[in-house]
């Protein structure tokens, strides 16, 4: 009996311990595939002088990236639902077909679109100096992975001449997943792989539609810096914010007509909230709309739109630049007020951003005739410090690879046109950093002072300072190191920790940015001098 135990025993040992390797093995496969480099070796570093100043040639296309979505989800029984509940796949109301549901991004898990508000879309404005082709590609999305990125990038055909792409996101909150966070569970990514497949394709036709388009065009350089401030609000201390509107109308030399424009402000389009259903770009919609089209009360117009194709590109919207339901938002023409999240308030706040923009694009214009392109781009990694991103990425919840152990690839560009300069940042910086204003409060978890100085537009040249948010790359929050607060006692008197770093890559991400940053951007001052200095 004792024997035929141990026996029983070894046996149980040996099969578990057999079930235990197993495990590991698969895992272990698992794991890998999931951490795998997808882009060994992928440097988009560049450097480019700019010549003596040419004529420019812009080109715009706009090319939707729309979900198919049901008009209603219907569940097994039949049933429309507001939003799905069991089950992954569903019928239409027609009873044709079986989809996925369509998870919104932003907010939390297991948002399904239930119908279509606004296209979402693909804007793309090419800009050229004779030697220099930038493409820039502003998606209604979330945000999109480098590794997604570098895939478009790879997909655009050679007679393109395409120096360099960006792609930026608006980062709306109303529009499908394409990061994985948001799926019907948080286990489950949230990614559509067809749709992001689609999403590739329309930015590449949206690109080579813009080249197409491209005619001789001077630049029309205007900006509001205050007018747009009290349609944000910042729901962490300290209160900086990127509330000031850029724009650059690029006009056919020709014929003066517009071909289009880049309305540059920061704020999370998420006017909407958590509760919508229905797919929209959010307030860029109604901006795009009345920049192009005009603004109208009823269908009385109030203000002639400028034409051409907008492109709306979100600067720094980290720490965090919000229309929270709590703001109110008065319609610029009736002063009528609301508050609640709905589609009549991100049109008020869409339509008060058309005008200030229309308005500032007649008054105190600098123009722009000719101008040359300096740029240099940089490749680094960043290390992933955040737990949960750690995990996130070991099982594919995050649709990117590593790049070397739990460090993940990501870009910096810096350029300028003349008299304005541009920084791409690959997530959600917080304005502290762009602006000024980092603090380093009692509370905080390293006891160190501001490491992200000076701010990027002090280091920034020329007259007109453009950052793109959300650019080649969502990597989450940029959070100064000295706000940097996990533990307790907490910043500011608070009785638990501020909202933000659950969602960035770790207090190591800002300062190895900001000194990237700093650099670039001092050798692109050079390169300027270089240039003129030869001249
Ligand atoms: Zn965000």
């Amino acid at each position: 009996m004792k024997k035929n135990k141990l026996k029983h025993m070894k046996l149980f040992f040996k099969i578990s311990g057999l079930t235990l390797l197993l495990l590991i093995f698969v895992l272990f496969f698992w794991f890998r595939s999931n951490l795998i480099d997808r882009n060994p070796g992928y440097k988009a570093d560049l450097k480019i002088i700019s010549g003596n100043p040419s004529e420019l040639n812009t080109g715009f296309a706009a090319f939707p990236v729309t979900p198919e979505v049901p008009d209603k989800w219907i569940d097994k029984n039949g049933d429309a639902k507001y939003n799905p509940g069991d089950g992954d796949t569903f019928t239409d109301g027609n009873g044709n077909g079986v989809f996925d549901p369509v998870w919104i991004a932003g907010f939390g898990n297991r948002r399904a679109a239930n119908g279509i508000h606004d296209d979402l879309w693909a804007r793309t404005m090419v800009i050229d100096d004779g030697k220099t082709r930038l493409a820039i590609i502003v998606l209604d999305a979330i945000g999109i992975m480098n590794d997604d990125v570098i895939d478009v990038r790879n997909r655009i055909p050679e007679e393109a001449g395409v120096t360099y792409t960006i792609i930026a996101s608006t980062h709306t909150h109303e529009s499908p997943d394409l990061l994985g966070l948001w799926g019907k569970s948080f286990l489950k990514s949230g990614v559509n792989r067809d749709y992001l497949e689609y999403v590739k394709i329309q930015a590449v036709k949206s690109l080579m539609a813009a080249v197409g388009n491209m005619r001789p065009a001077r630049l029309l350089l205007s900006e509001d810096l205050t007018g747009a401030t009290s349609l944000v609000m910042d729901t962490r201390k300290p209160e900086v914010f990127d509330s000031g509107l850029r724009l650059i109308r690029a006009v056919d030399t020709e014929n003066g007509h517009t071909l289009g424009s880049l309305i540059a402000w920061a704020d999370h389009p998420e006017t909407l909230w958590g509760k919508n259903t229905l797919i929209t770009s959010d307030f860029p919609h109604y901006v795009r709309e009345g920049v192009e089209k005009g603004v109208f009360n009823g269908d009385t117009l109030v203000k002639p739109g400028v034409g051409g194709i907008a492109v709306y590109l979100n600067g720094a919207i980290g720490g965090l630049m919000t229309t929270h339901p709590s703001l109110p938002v008065k319609d610029p023409i009736t002063g009528e007020e609301f508050k609640e999240p709905t589609f009549e308030k991100a049109e008020a706040q869409g339509k008060q951003l058309a005008l200030l923009a229309l308005k500032s694009m007649e008054n105190e214009v600098e123009e722009v005739d000719t101008a040359g392109i300096s740029l240099i781009v940089r490749t680094l990694t960043l290390p992933i410090e955040n737990t949960a991103f750690r995990i996130a990425t070991m099982i594919g919840i995050f649709p990117r690879g590593t790049s070397g152990w739990m460090k993940l690839r990501t870009e910096l560009s810096v350029f300028t046109i003349g008299p304005v300069s541009f920084a791409t940042l690959p997530g959600e910086v917080y304005p502290e950093i762009i602006n000024g204003g980092i603090e380093a409060p009692a509370g905080r978890d390293f006891l160190i002072e501001q490491v992200e100085v000076p701010s990027v537009r002090e280091i920034m040249p020329g007259k007109y300072k453009f950052i793109f948010g959300i650019a080649n790359d969502e990597i989450g929050y940029i959070i100064p190191q000295s706000q940097w607060d996990v533990k307790a006692p907490y910043t500011y008197e608070g009785k638990k920790s501020p909202y933000g770093e659950e969602n960035s890559l770790g207090p190591g991400t800002a300062p190895i940015l900001h000194q990237y940053l700093r650099e670039m951007l001092i050798e692109l001052d050079q390169t300027k001098y270089v240039a003129e200095k030869v001249k």
